[in-house]
């Protein structure tokens, strides 16, 4: 079958012939785009974002260190255009980095999304505070719109589908701050996906998909349906925690873990954290041979049932937990630290859930009994600490 490729000469050619790069494209000029789309040797294969017009390369970055300048500029020579933030991610930092980043870049060569946080229940001021921070992320990327919204880290299917949210991202849309708006969830769970597909506002979801999901018929058939509704699905927690041993020690085979995301023609793209020149050429060997291989699909099998590092969200830890912890972000705090070595991401996490000082204390002995044999009480022992550590030493 013929791949519909681009690089990045092609890429800027067609926008500078068009007036406007594939992300400012409305959909009907994008599929003629897509027809002209010559199979190249160094270049990535593209797939449509549901009904939005947007055609991105199947690898997406990550910008979540701020030190990535760098990084950043070969990921745009190399082709990439699409590039994922948030407002928390390192205080700012992040979207200060991409705002330098896109300085004297014509607008229609890359495509950015970020996030925003909308703490549930609501609070009464909530849309004020959305719309302020968004102008703030607006101002820290120079941009006058992001191609993406999201509203993050969605737990609840009711959350996703509450009037009041969903008139405020039609209002961020309708004013032409975001040209597309979507949801963001961790959680693997595919009521969220049903519930986003129900309400007709969210044009994107950005979930986790990997290779060690347990619940993944379920997730795959949320997925089906919300691309046939016209909703666009980029991936995230691909790596499936870093490394294919529980103690951290271990790096996982990044490129079979893309390979196997890239399997399903549902996912339009993936956003690891790329971080380093290695982890960034290895990603890009990865997708421009795409296709998995017997080793690499024997070998992802083969982890399959191990313990790792990735936690599942299944949250069957909750009601064993006479705290009530919020485990399963702890868990993906811990994931952070030992799994992808980003440290300040996971001390972000930690203390975005405002936990009390004394956790754990009423236990002698931790009562969780995880399904994926996580030793639950060491781990977050040892992860909760990172707190009082200086932002300084921390990678
Ligand atoms: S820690 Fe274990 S029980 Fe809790 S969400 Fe993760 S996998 Fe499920
Ligand atoms: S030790 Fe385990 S059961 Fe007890 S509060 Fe901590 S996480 Fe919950």
């Amino acid at each position: 079958m013929k791949r519909k490729d681009i690089n990045r000469r092609t890429f800027l050619r067609i926008s500078a012939a068009t007036g406007a790069g594939l992300c400012v494209n409305p959909a009907p000029k994008a599929s003629v785009l897509a027809a002209e789309l010559k199979t190249n040797d160094h270049a990535m294969p593209v797939r449509a974002l549901g009904k939005t017009g947007i055609q991105i390369p199947i690898l997406s970055m990550g910008v979540d260190r701020p030190d990535s300048q760098n990084v950043l500029k070969v990921a745009y020579q190399s082709g990439i255009y699409h590039f994922d933030s948030a407002h928390i991610y390192q205080n700012g930092r992040n979207e200060e980095q991409l705002g330098k980043f896109f300085e004297g870049k014509p607008r229609g060569s890359f495509c950015v999304s970020t996030k925003g946080m909308f703490p549930f229940p609501l609070r009464d001021n909530f849309e004020e505070d959305i719309l302020s921070k968004l102008d703030i992320s607006l101002k820290r990327m120079k941009l006058d719109y992001v191609d993406i919204y999201y509203t993050h880290d969605i737990r609840m299917p009711e959350k996703i589908k509450d009037d009041r949210i969903l008139n405020v991202l039609k209002k961020i849309k309708a004013e032409g701050k975001a040209r597309f708006v979507g949801f963001s969830s961790h959680d693997q769970n595919p009521e969220i996906i049903h519930a986003a597909v129900d309400t007709g506002v969210y044009d994107v979801g950005l979930i986790s998909y990997n290779f060690k999901m347990k619940n993944l018929k379920e997730n795959e058939e949320a997925i089906e349906r919300a691309v046939k509704s016209g909703m666009g699905i980029i991936a995230m927690k691909t790596m499936a925690g870093g490394t294919e041993d529980a103690e951290g020690k271990i790096q996982i085979n990044g490129k079979a873990c893309l390979k196997w995301v890239w399997q399903n023609k549902n996912i339009t793209t993936v956003i690891p954290g790329l971080t380093n020149y290695d982890h960034l050429e290895q990603c890009l060997d990865a997708a421009k041979n795409p296709e998995i291989t017997p080793d690499e699909t024997n070998y992802l099998a083969a982890l399959k049932e191990k313990e790792m590092l990735y936690c599942q969200q299944c949250g069957q830890c909750k009601s064993q937990c006479p705290e009530k912890l919020p485990i399963p972000d702890i868990m993906r705090a811990y994931m952070y630290a030992y799994g992808y070595k980003h440290a300040r991401q996971s001390k972000e996490t930690i203390a975005g859930l405002n936990l009390d000082k004394h956790i754990c204390s009423g236990c002698e002995v931790c009562r969780v009994s995880c399904p994926s044999g996580f030793d639950v009480g060491k781990k977050v022992a040892a992860i909760t600490s990172v707190t009082g550590i200086p932002d300084e030493f921390l990678t």
